[in-house]
């Protein structure tokens, strides 16, 4: 079973109801997908045991063979390639490692090496989560090719928590495709309720069961209960807006670590979703 947290922008909780989510469980598989800012690590404190690098292809041009490389520069869709008197030049934060420049380059004069462009890491976490981590060489734009890697590592017939990265770009699409149920963190404010109707109409277009979490609960207006509830969007949980709660997470501490009294909470919306997957499932299966 697999649910991811997401949200529509960052800074709403989304690592806050993760985090704690797995720890009120336990027993799971935490993966962080946010690979160009994770930050699960800060919270969870996993011990890691290991680390894998993610490489991909880049072209090298051997221009002691005098070739022409034009065609290779007018082929990359990316830009990643240009000659200009004469000389190539190679920007490789702008490749994404297609091979299409060996195919159409002179031949044998466009060659392949591998390059690092990030790292997994592996841990584990008391009390019996696995935690994995994708983690973006600063400078390159790879994000999908860490969490392709990220998702050779999912064991589906385990319980798997997601911590995607936010917004409503490719990342996030990527690290939710898969979910039995997805978690919108979002605040009750004018921006929350936008940024959490495009999380929304992406999760129904892949079909993608979800409920909302309401974090910071007192701030803003009530636009976010309404429409949800206007809309039999369930709301699985309001965190609300204190100052402890702000004090223990910018000291790195989870809320269920803060205040032990939220894990039954947690442990209470893990039973409701799994309540909603088993529905969706009869349902599908009529
Ligand atoms: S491998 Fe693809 S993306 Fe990279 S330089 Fe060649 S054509 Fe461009």
């Amino acid at each position: 079973m697999i649910i991811s947290v997401a949200s529509g922008k960052g800074g709403t909780g989304k690592t806050t109801v993760a985090v704690s989510l797995a720890l009120s469980v336990g027993y799971c598989n935490f993966m962080d997908y946010d690979v160009e800012a994770p930050n699960s690590h800060f919270f969870l404190k996993p011990a890691i045991r290991n680390e894998q690098e993610v490489t991909i292809k880049h072209p090298y041009f051997l221009t002691e063979t005098g070739a022409d490389f034009t065609r290779c520069a007018e082929f990359c869709h990316y830009n990643a390639v240009a000659v200009a008197g004469g000389k190539v030049i190679f920007f490789p934060e702008l490749c994404h490692g297609c091979g299409g420049c060996l195919l159409v380059g002179p031949p044998g004069a466009v060659r392949e090496k591998d390059v690092v462009i990030g790292r997994i890491k592996k841990g584990i976490v008391d009390p019996g989560i696995n935690f994995f981590m994708g983690e973006l060489k600063p400078g390159y734009m790879r994000t999908i090719s860490i969490q392709v890697a990220l998702d050779r590592l999912i064991q589906e017939d385990e319980l798997v928590i997601i911590d995607s990265p936010p917004g409503t770009s490719c990342p996030m699409v990527f690290s939710v495709k898969d979910s039995d149920f997805c978690i919108l963190v979002t605040e009750p404010t004018p921006y929350g309720l936008n940024d959490l109707l495009l999380s929304i109409e992406i999760l129904e277009s892949m079909n993608v069961p979800y409920g909302v979490v309401i974090n910071r609960d007192g701030i803003g207006n009530g636009e976010v209960e309404s429409y949800c509830k206007s809309k039999n969007i369930n709301i699985l949980l309001k965190i609300p807006y204190e100052q402890g709660i702000a004090e223990s997470y910018s000291k790195g501490v989870p809320l269920v670590r803060h205040d032990e009294s939220w894990i039954p909470v947690f442990r209470s919306m893990m039973e409701d979703i799994k309540k909603q997957i088993s529905v969706k499932k009869e349902n599908e299966e009529k």
